[in-house]
């Protein structure tokens, strides 16, 4: 353990060398900290108290290597919009994983932190940001309650990147669950050298699906774990509106958690069709059809695992096809129950799909603001103003009164699954844009303000209310941009 209590073990590295290089972050000009994670740094049983913001940056830039660290960069494929491509870590730097006291095991990586072999053209780089941005939207995600990967800290390097203009460059230490992805099997699988998928694959097993403990098919046994978590996953994106933007199989973690937030959003108004990342042209990572993505997503991961699910690969192909086609109704299963919860149906009846389908509809239609017209259903006040002026909205209403009302008891019981189920805060993207222009312009007490609102996204408080109102139509941001 060294003086600020990271205790590094470095697992990745007993895995074939194929799959990661050794290497160093490269040192940058003036490391400043923009934002320290206090919370996660006690929660990680680290002890930055007494350190000094410079020696925080000399850090969290690279610096200074923490001791017991031995930093590498993973290699991985991915498919790029259905296209697959070599890629692996172009500008993170895995330093180890810490081991809480609880025995939890996190990777500790830079993100930003200088060229690697995997690099291809980038600079290896990144922008302030969007490296603020994963960190509002990862602690916002985790907030929420959403597997994802959390953010300790955002230094600024006091180097210029160059994208479309002259950016200040910065580096996010970023904490996950691991930083195992589909691609990196895929990449595995492209070896062709069973040892190296087979090492993979336990090493993986062990990390994040220990429960699975027999040998005897462990790779089908996996792939149907995995499938479980991102069925999981997916219904709580849908749950609070999220878009990833870039399901990418390299920007998929084995783990379950969310990872790789580039140009991630949440809805306002609700529209299924919502894209937002400029360079989604053709829609295919729209709201709507993360599920069916992550569903594709998990089919390159089980065509990577065949050779180890059965020998003869007909057989293979056919165990696999059957886990993967499984995902479509688990996914069905796993979202009613979540919007049943949405609306307070706390016990299931046949007609739930539809009236939830009918109220889907009628929001698509009407572009009613996702996160605020569920918190309204709990305001008889507010139902009643909505309802003034659309009689389709009204006579809705009044059939969910009817179907959730019937006893005081079950009233209560139902505005507290609501109150669970609904947030009334997320970062909604156009009080984001204007703190991370502020932040740029070096005025960091409107990102304080919104990380802390963020900490408690149930809580309805007087003070939120501006970060509860969607935008006006001049606010409205249509897209985002990796801009990384
Ligand atoms: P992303 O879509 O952001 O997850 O990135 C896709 C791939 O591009 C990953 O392999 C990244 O490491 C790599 N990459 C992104 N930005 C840069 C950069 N500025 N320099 C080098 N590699 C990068
Ligand atoms: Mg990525």
């Amino acid at each position: 353990m060294n003086k600020y209590k990271f205790n590094f073990e470095n697992s990745y590295l007993v895995l074939e060398k194929s799959l990661y290089t050794r290497l160093e972050p490269i040192p940058v000009a003036l490391p400043k900290l923009v934002i320290f994670n206090q919370d996660l740094s006690d929660e990680l049983g680290l002890d930055f108290y007494s350190v000094t913001e410079k020696e925080i940056a000399s850090l969290f830039s690279g610096n200074r290597i923490l001791e017991g660290a031995q930093p590498l960069s993973q290699a991985y494929a991915g498919h790029q919009f259905g296209h697959l491509t070599i890629l692996g870590d172009g500008r993170a730097h895995l330093l180890g994983e810490h081991i809480t006291k609880k025995h939890e095991r996190f990777d500790i990586q830079l993100k930003g932190s200088g060229p690697t072999p995997y690099s291809r053209r980038g600079d290896g780089r990144a922008a302030l940001a969007p490296m603020l941005r994963e960190y509002i939207i990862s602690e916002a995600m985790n907030a929420l309650g959403i597997p994802t990967s959390r953010s300790l800290a955002v230094v600024t390097t006091g180097e210029n990147v160059y994208r479309e203009t002259a950016l200040q460059g910065a580096i996010l230490t970023r904490v996950a669950a691991s930083h195992i992805r589909v691609g990196t099997f895929v990449f595995a699988a492209m070896q062709k050298n069973r040892k190296v998928l087979e090492s993979l694959l336990n090493y993986t097993v062990k990390r994040h699906y220990p429960s699975i403990d027999t040998n005897q098919n462990k790779a089908l046994k996996f792939l149907y774990a995995v499938i479980e978590r991102q069925v999981e996953l997916m219904v709580e994106w849908a749950r609070v509106g999220f878009i990833h933007g870039v399901m990418n199989t390299d920007n998929m973690a084995l783990s379950g958690e969310t990872i790789d937030y580039g140009p991630c959003a949440y809805l306002d108004e609700y529209d299924s069709n919502t894209v937002f990342s400029s360079i989604d042209k053709f829609g295919r990572y729209s709201f709507g059809n993360q599920p069916k993505i992550a569903q594709w997503n998990i089919a390159r991961l089980a065509e990577a695992l065949l050779s180890l699910i059965d020998l003869e690969k007909s057989k293979a192909i056919s165990l696999a096809e059957k886990a993967v086609n499984s995902f479509s109704s688990l996914y069905e299963d796993r979202w009613l129950s979540m919007m049943r919860a949405k609306l307070g149906l706390v016990k299931p009846k046949n007609d739930d799909k539809k009236l939830i389908r009918e109220l889907l509809t009628w929001m698509q239609r009407t572009g009613a603001d996702y996160t605020n017209t569920f918190c309204d259903l709990r305001d008889k006040k507010k139902l009643n103003d909505i309802s003034k002026y659309d009689k389709e909205f009204e006579d809705w209403t009044i059939r969910w009164q009817l179907r959730v009302s019937n006893n005081p008891e079950t009233y209560k019981r139902c505005i507290d699954l609501m109150k669970k189920t609904n947030p009334e805060i997320i970062p909604r993207n156009h009080i984001v844009e204007t703190v991370l222009d502020a932040a740029e312009q070096g005025d960091l007490q409107s990102l304080h303000k919104l990380l802390d609102v963020l900490k408690n996204p149930y809580r309805k408080t007087l003070e939120i209310s501006e970060y509860k109102t969607p935008p006006r139509d001049d606010q409205r941001i249509f897209q985002t941009f990796c801009g990384t």
